[in-house]
């Protein structure tokens, strides 16, 4: 077995996948496989009625908010959130906290005006910006919770006048959160959900149906919402698999147990970068994430044989995003603690051998 630290598609846990192969060949005893059933037959709609049903239940959705799985990934959310909510001649404002925010800021300016209230674009995005103004005039606020290129994580919320609206792809159901401080919240499912192919959005109903614009049917949120996210044919197995995620999840104690775990796995990883003289984190401490972890060496040229040795004992994915050079670590949920050690163990190894 691999210790998996890829970024995304991401891992997964290893009964998902063995329940998620079973079902390819045989769904349930039902004598087809998942991919060959209707997505209107009882047996798909009590799984999306389920992984639906999951969501609430483990972020705690209260009521007033529809849960949608929709595909596009999250770099469609970029489009779809301003095109759904950001009125005529309106204003949105922005966070620029890194790469994945700047591309939902160029797709917001198709509709309407932008405001960045702030960037770190001028230290590489190694920090969260603060001490900015969220204008009140803007139909929402937009974020991302946690930077998954630089490894950097909004450890609070801000608190905003106007509609909160982030983007969670890479943390979503990794921590607690309290869904009513926000007014929409999507992710791409592929680096802490499930595979790659659906999209969650949660939105709160009410934010909907204000632009005066005419939105295509698939691009509106109401009308997936009054589709039940089947407008058309949906993405069955990704939606499945996000399921059987879900409920592994569930399983372990919901997102309350995991997010322990993680600040676990995360602190186990930042002390041994802090302690170890070849490495040194990337991002300021007070906003490093406990998601992606961001490494470089002292000395790059040290960079290849340290992926080598890694390479040995089945370390995969660590390789940092090619704009950030050096190490990402990313230890999602389905990362057991077991992994996290192998890991640290070869820094000391590769340390010791390279005094
Ligand atoms: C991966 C990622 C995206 C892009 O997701 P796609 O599903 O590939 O469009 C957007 N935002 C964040 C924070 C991500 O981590």
């Amino acid at each position: 077995m691999k210790h998996n630290f890829g970024a995304g598609p991401g891992i997964l846990p290893h009964e998902v996948l063995k329940q998620a192969a079973a079902a390819v060949v045989d769904f349930g005893g039902i004598g087809l496989s998942i991919l060959e059933i209707s997505h209107r037959s009882p047996e798909f709609e009590s799984v999306l009625d389920e992984a639906v049903k999951l969501v609430k239940e483990l972020l705690g959705v209260p009521e007033g908010y529809s849960v949608l799985f929709l595909q596009g990934g999250a770099s469609m959310e970029f489009a779809l959130v301003p095109f759904n909510l950001l009125p005529e001649g309106g204003k949105a404002a922005y966070l620029d906290s890194g790469v994945w925010a700047s591309k939902a800021i160029k797709e917001a300016k198709f509709f309407g005006e932008t405001e960045v209230v702030a960037s770190s674009k001028d230290k590489n995005y190694t920090y969260i910006p603060t001490n900015y103004k969220i204008p009140e005039d803007a139909a929402y606020f937009h974020i991302t919770s946690n930077n998954t290129i630089y490894g950097t994580q909004l450890q609070h919320f801000p608190k905003s006048p106007v509609p909160l609206v982030c983007d969670m792809s890479s943390d979503i159901f990794s921590r607690k959160i309290n869904v009513a401080d926000f007014g929409l919240i999507y992710a791409g499912a592929q680096k802490n959900m499930g595979p790659a192919g659906t999209t969650l959005v949660i939105v709160k109903d009410e934010l909907l149906g204000k632009t005066g614009r005419k939105i295509p049917a698939m691009f509106n949120y109401q009308v997936q919402i009054e589709g039940g996210s089947m407008y058309n044919t949906p993405p069955v197995f990704a939606i499945y698999v996000s399921m059987l995620t879900l409920n592994w999840l569930k399983s372990k104690g919901g997102v309350a147990a995991i997010e322990q775990e993680n600040v676990a796995k995360a602190r186990v990883l930042y002390e041994e970068i802090d302690r170890n003289p070849l490495f040194k984190a990337v991002c300021v401490p007070e906003d490093r994430s406990h998601m992606n972890v961001c490494f470089v060496m002292e000395n790059p040229d040290l960079e290849k044989p340290f992926l080598k040795l890694c390479d040995e004992k089945g370390i995969v994915g660590i390789k940092g995003h090619r704009s950030v050079g050096g190490f990402r670590a990313s230890i999602y949920n389905a990362l057991p603690i077991t992994s996290v050690y192998v890991l640290v163990d070869a820094m000391q190894e590769f340390a010791e051998k390279n005094k």
